[in-house]
C-alpha cells in the first residue's frame, strides 16, 4: 500500500504542457520542452 501511495504522489506531482503533453517538475513556470505557459497539474480521476 505504502509503495503504491508513493507511486500515485510521483504520478501526480507533475505538470502537464496543454500543448505539446510534456511532464514538467510541479514548479515548472513553463514547459521545458516547447517554452508554452499553459502547464496544468496531472488531473487525479475523480473516479479512481
Ligand atoms: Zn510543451
Amino acid at each position: 500500500m505504502a509503495k503504491f501511495e508513493i507511486a500515485e504522489e510521483r504520478l501526480f506531482n507533475v505538470k502537464i504542457c496543454f500543448k505539446c503533453n510534456a511532464r514538467n517538475p510541479p514548479n515548472a513556470k513553463r514547459c521545458r520542452k516547447c517554452g508554452y505557459k499553459g502547464l496544468r497539474f496531472k488531473a487525479k480521476d475523480p473516479r479512481g
